[in-house]
């Protein structure tokens, strides 16, 4: 494993800014690729099929399922999330450190295969933030918002089985908190020996 890339794990209830930080965090951090998920949910306005998710039928979700494709999948909301096995395997190989944008079922999936990854929660400041935020976004109506609320408090539940907890008040705080924990996880004497042999093996030589 040592001179594989760092997967992490990013879980928050839906409305947290999860996607909208990493995005930030990402648009000044170099060498890190978001994975995206397979789905069976149908596509929200303004979001792009081999973008934002791969948007599958359930037939063909199921068929991936049995060929072994995911190196992890849930149901969540009454549709079908997972994470391409070949895909992460390939950018670990590579040395590339990868994010997984996705929910607690699926982090508990990963680390028992993965022992060594590391797993951030985002938590927002208050329900009334979250349900603001849901109402927001303009995509959903009420019974799904008041079922997303639900959700969410489930989601939240699992905050604990996390390495990280980001509260994402002031976005651009919430920003450079999630930017440390990526910073500080490089400078490990082990990732620096993985992102830095030759350098070492000069100075040592
Ligand atoms: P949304 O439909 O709002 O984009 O995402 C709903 C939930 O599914 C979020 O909690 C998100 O983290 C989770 N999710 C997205 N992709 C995956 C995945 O590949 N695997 C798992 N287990 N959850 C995912």
């Amino acid at each position: 494993m040592t001179d594989q890339g760092t997967l992490y794990i990013v879980s928050a209830p839906s409305g947290a800014g999860k996607t909208s930080l990493l995005k930030a965090m990402l648009a000044d951090t170099a060498d890190v690729q978001i994975s995206v998920s397979h789905t069976t949910r149908k596509q929200r306005a303004g979001e792009q099929n081999g973008r934002d998710y791969h948007f599958v039928s359930v037939d063909d979700f199921q068929r991936m399922i049995v060929q072994n494709a995911f190196l992890e999948y849930a149901e969540v909301f009454g549709n079908y999330y997972g994470t391409s096995r070949e895909w992460v395997q390939a950018q670990l190989d590579e040395g590339t450190d990868i994010i997984l944008e996705i929910d607690w079922q699926g982090a508990r999936q990963i680390r028992e295969l993965m022992p060594a990854c590391r797993t951030v929660f985002i938590l927002p400041p208050s329900n009334e933030a979250l349900e603001q935020r849901l109402h927001g976004r303009g995509q959903d109506d009420e019974e799904v918002i008041a079922k997303r609320m639900a959700a969410a408090r489930r989601e939240m539940s699992h905050y604990d089985e996390y390495d990280y907890l980001v509260i994402n008040d002031d976005f651009e705080v919430a920003k450079r908190e999630l930017q440390a924990i990526f910073v500080a996880e490089r400078q490990t004497t082990n990732n620096q020996k993985r992102r830095h042999a030759q350098l070492i093996d000069n100075l040592l030589a």
